[in-house]
C-alpha cells in the first residue's frame, strides 16, 4: 500500500471527535451576527433606519449623506461584536463567493488612526477584479468593475469581518455576477405578479418570490479525500472501482448520523444560526456518506440565495475543524446517487398570500389557477431554457442518470389537479351561461381541496414538480449558484403574467366578458397550449424519452448542446424585454459558462491521464513483476512442467499487459483530442470537441484502471479505494 493511502486510512481510523460548543437553545443566537431590524433600530437613527427599510421595501435610492449615518452605526455594531475588518461580499460568475477585506481603521506614517469606513466604503469599492470572469468584455486596461451595496439582502459578521452584501458590476455597466439579474428579475416579476393580483384583490401592492432550498452533499475525511489527486482536485473521483457494497441495501438513507458527523452538523448548524440561516432538518441521504440539510422556512428568493452561498462557506469552513472535506461536486462517486439542489419556488404577497396555495373560496382558488397554470405555460415556452439553466460539466453526470430528472423537461401537478385542468379545458368559449359559470365555480374551481400538500402522487421523477403549494425544480446542480434557475423562473412567469393580462383584459375590453369569464377564457387556451409539457409517468423509463420526442420536447444530454438555448433569439429578447440582462450581458455569460465547461473537462483529462499513467500503470508493473518472478521461480522448480502451476499467474500477466496497453492508447488518443479541441476556432467549438471527442476516453481508460484496481494485489495499490472512502470513519 502506498505510504499516502495508508497514512490516510490510519489517520481515519484514529480520528477523535473534535468536541463542539452548542449554545443551550439556538434561539438565543439565531441572527446574532446579523445587522437585522432590531440591531438596526439600536444603532441607527430613526431616518436611517427607515431609509434602509424603505430601499428593503421598496428598492428607493439610499442618499449619500443616510449611507454616512448607516456605516457609522453598521461598524458600531460590528465591532461590538468582535469585528476588525469588512468586506464587500459577492458572487462573480465563478460560482464560488468572493471578499476582499479591509481593517476598519489604518495607522498612518505619523502615528495617527484614520477611519476607513464610511458611507462611500459601504456603497461601492472597487475590488482589484481584473481576473474574475468576464466573457471578454472587459478589456486587461479597462478591467475595472465595483461592487455595490445591495440593502435588500442584510450584512452580516464572519469570523471577524463584516460583510456586506453586494453587486458585482462592470464600468461600462454589464453585470458580473449572479445577483444583479436575479435582482431585476425580482423586480419584474413584483410587478407582473401584483398587478394581476389586483384582479383578485385590490389591496395587493407587492409580490415577492420565494425559494426554499435543499442541499445535497457528501462528506469525506479530509486525509481521505486529499489522498486523492483527482478529489483534490476535480472534487470528484475519475476512477476507482465500485465497493461490494454500495447503497444497494439503502441501509444509510434516514439511518443513523455516525457521531463525527453529528458533530460537524451540530457545529455547521450553530455557525449557520449566528449568520441567520435558518437550517434545521438533517438526515442521511441515499448513498453512504452523502447528507441533506434544508432551512425549514423558505425565505424571499434573493436573501434565500445568498444563504445558499453563505451556506456552502460555512459548511467547508467548518468542515476543516473537524477534518472533513465536503464534496458539493454532482458525482463525485459513480455507482452511487450524486448531489442536487432541489429549488422549492413559489409567489408570496405583501398581504401574506402564497399565490400558489389553493384556498378555500371559489375566487381564491381561481387566483390559485391563475398563477399555476401560467407557471405551468411559462415553462411550456422556455423548458429548453430551463435545461440550459441548470447544465455543467458536473450536472452533465447527473441528469438522465437513474436516479435525478431527466435532461426533458416535463411538469407534474398530480392526478387531482389534473382532473381539474382537463375540466377548465371543456370551458365554453366567449361568454358563460350562468348554470355553467355556477358549475365552474363549485364542482371545478371549488372542489380544489384547500390542502393538497399531502397528496400521495409525488413524483420524484419530475424536474419541475408540483408539490402542493409551490414547484419544486429538482434538477439543479449541488455546485450550482440559484440565482440562475431562480433569474429564469421569475422572468419566464413575469412574461407569461405580462401577457395573460394583456389578453384577459383585451377580452374584458372588446368582447365585452366579464372578468372571471376573461380569465377563464385565457386559461383554456393555455392549458390547451401548454399540454405537451405535462407528464405524469416515470421521467427515468426509456418510454418517456421516445414519447417526449414525438411531443416536440428538448432532450439536450450535454452541457455544450443545452446551453444553446442561453442564447437563442427568443432568450435574448426576452431578458431584454424585461430589462434583465442587455444581449451583452446574456452573451458573456453563455461565453463565462462555454469556456468553463471546456476547462473543467481539461482540467478532467489531465488529472485522470497522469493518475492513470503515473499511478496506476507503475503499480500493474510492479504486480506484473511479482508474477514473472514467481513464474520464473515456477520454472525452476518445475522446468518444462512448470505451465501446469502458472497457468493462472500467466494469464494475469498478459491481461494486466493488455489492460495497461488499452490505457496508454486511451491516454494517447485523449491528449490528441484535447490538443484539437485547444485549437478549435472558437470557444463553443473547443466546448463541443471536449464534449464529444475528448470526455469519451475517460469511461474507456477508467474502465481498464478499474479493471486493474481488481487485478492487483491490495497492498500495492496506491488509490485510496471506493470502499475507504465511503465507509471508513
Ligand atoms: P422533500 O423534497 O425533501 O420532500 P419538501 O418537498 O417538503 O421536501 O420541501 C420542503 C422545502 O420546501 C423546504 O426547504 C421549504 O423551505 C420549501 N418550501 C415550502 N414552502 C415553500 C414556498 N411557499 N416557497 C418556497 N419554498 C417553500
Ligand atoms: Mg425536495
Amino acid at each position: 500500500m502506498s505510504t499516502l493511502r495508508f497514512n490516510a486510512l490510519k489517520e481515519t481510523l484514529n480520528r477523535k471527535n473534535v468536541e463542539v460548543n452548542e449554545p443551550v437553545r439556538r434561539s438565543d443566537i439565531f441572527g446574532k451576527n446579523v445587522f437585522n431590524k432590531t440591531s438596526m433600530r439600536q444603532h441607527l437613527t430613526k431616518q436611517a433606519y427607515n431609509s434602509v427599510i424603505d430601499a428593503m421595501e421598496n428598492g428607493t435610492k439610499i442618499s449619500r449623506e443616510v449611507a454616512d449615518h448607516i456605516s457609522t452605526g453598521m461598524k458600531e455594531w460590528s465591532i461590538q461584536n468582535g469585528a476588525t475588518h469588512y468586506t464587500h461580499w459577492f458572487q462573480p460568475l465563478t460560482g464560488a463567493t468572493a471578499e476582499k477585506h479591509d481593517a476598519f481603521f489604518e495607522l498612518e506614517m505619523d502615528g495617527t488612526v484614520i477611519e476607513k469606513f464610511g458611507g462611500g466604503q459601504l456603497v461601492q469599492q472597487e475590488p482589484d477584479a481584473s481576473s474574475f470572469p468576464n466573457g471578454g468584455i472587459r478589456n486587461t486596461f479597462e478591467a475595472r468593475g465595483y461592487t455595490a451595496w445591495d440593502p435588500t439582502s442584510p450584512a452580516f459578521i464572519m469570523g471577524t469581518t463584516l460583510c456586506i452584501p453586494t453587486v458585482f458590476v462592470a464600468y461600462t455597466g454589464e453585470a458580473l455576477d449572479y445577483k444583479t439579474p436575479l435582482l431585476r428579475s425580482l423586480q419584474t416579476i413584483d410587478q407582473a405578479a401584483t398587478a394581476v393580483c389586483k384582479y383578485f384583490d385590490k389591496n395587493v401592492t407587492k409580490t415577492m418570490a420565494t425559494l426554499g432550498w435543499e442541499q445535497e452533499y457528501f462528506l469525506i475525511d479530509s486525509a481521505l479525500a486529499d489522498s486523492r489527486p483527482d478529489i483534490q482536485l476535480a472534487g470528484r473521483t475519475l476512477l476507482g472501482h465500485s465497493s461490494a457494497k454500495g447503497q444497494q441495501l439503502d441501509d444509510h438513507y434516514f439511518g443513523a448520523i455516525p457521531s463525527r458527523v453529528l458533530n460537524y452538523m451540530r457545529d455547521m448548524e450553530t455557525e449557520c444560526m449566528l449568520v441567520g440561516i435558518p437550517v434545521k432538518t438533517r438526515h442521511n441521504e441515499v448513498a453512504p456518506n452523502q447528507f441533506e440539510l434544508a432551512p425549514p422556512i423558505f425565505e424571499e428568493a434573493n436573501l434565500a440565495v445568498d444563504h445558499n452561498s453563505l451556506l456552502m462557506d460555512v459548511m467547508r469552513k467548518v468542515a476543516l475543524r473537524h477534518n472533513f472535506k465536503v464534496l458539493f461536486h454532482e458525482k463525485p462517486f459513480a455507482g452511487v446517487n450524486g448531489s442536487g439542489k432541489h429549488n422549492n419556488w413559489s409567489l408570496a404577497t405583501d398581504t401574506g398570500v402564497n399565490l400558489l396555495s389553493p384556498g378555500s373560496t371559489p375566487m381564491k382558488n381561481l387566483q390559485f389557477l391563475t398563477f399555476f397554470i401560467n407557471t405551468i405555460k411559462a415553462v411550456h415556452d422556455h423548458e429548453e431554457l430551463i435545461r440550459a439553466t441548470i447544465a455543467s460539466a458536473s450536472n452533465d453526470h447527473r441528469l438522465g442518470a437513474n436516479e435525478a430528472p431527466p435532461a426533458i423537461i416535463s411538469v407534474f401537478i398530480g392526478s387531482q389537479l389534473t382532473k381539474v385542468l382537463d375540466e377548465l379545458e371543456k370551458v365554453t368559449d366567449g361568454k358563460l351561461s350562468p348554470e355553467e359559470k355556477t358549475d365552474l365555480k363549485l364542482n371545478v374551481v371549488g372542489k380544489i381541496p384547500e390542502v393538497i400538500l399531502d397528496n400521495t402522487d409525488r413524483n420524484r421523477t419530475s424536474p419541475f414538480a408540483f408539490t402542493g403549494n409551490k414547484f419544486e425544480l429538482r434538477a439543479v446542480g449541488s455546485t450550482a449558484n440559484c440565482a440562475n434557475p431562480m433569474t429564469v423562473l421569475n422572468a419566464i412567469v413575469a412574461q407569461q403574467l405580462i401577457e395573460f393580462k394583456e389578453e384577459v383584459d383585451a377580452l374584458i375590453k372588446d368582447k365585452k366578458l366579464k372578468k372571471d369569464e376573461a380569465i377563464f377564457n385565457v386559461l383554456r387556451e393555455y392549458i390547451k397550449k401548454s399540454k405537451k409539457i405535462r407528464f405524469e409517468g416515470d421521467g427515468y423509463g426509456e418510454a418517456w424519452e421516445k414519447e417526449a420526442k414525438k411531443r416536440g420536447l428538448s432532450n439536450n444530454k450535454t452541457t455544450p448542446g443545452a446551453l444553446k438555448a442561453k442564447v437563442s433569439k427568443k432568450t435574448i429578447k426576452l431578458f431584454e424585454d424585461l430589462n434583465i440582462m442587455s444581449k451583452v450581458e446574456t452573451e458573456l455569460r453563455y461565453e463565462i459558462e462555454v469556456e468553463e465547461y471546456a476547462l473543467r473537462i481539461q482540467i478532467e483529462g489531465r488529472i485522470l491521464g497522469d493518475i492513470a499513467r503515473n499511478h496506476v500503470i507503475p503499480t500493474a508493473v510492479k504486480y506484473q513483476n511479482r508474477l514473472i518472478e514467481n513464474v520464473v521461480g515456477l520454472k525452476e522448480i518445475y522446468g518444462k512442467e512448470f505451465k501446469k502451476v502458472a497457468k493462472e499467474q500467466m494469464i494475469l500477466i498478459e491481461e494486466i499487459s493488455e489492460h495497461m496497453e488499452k490505457i496508454n492508447k486511451g491516454i494517447t488518443e485523449m491528449t490528441e483530442a484535447r490538443k484539437k479541441a485547444n485549437n478549435a476556432k472558437n470557444a463553443e467549438e473547443t466546448a463541443a470537441l471536449y464534449c464529444d471527442s475528448v470526455k469519451p476516453y475517460f469511461d474507456e481508460i477508467r474502465y481498464h484502471c478499474d479493471k486493474l484496481e481488481l487485478l492487483v494485489d491490495d497492498e500495492l495499490w496506491p488509490l485510496t479505494k471506493y470502499r475507504e472512502l465511503l465507509f471508513t470513519r
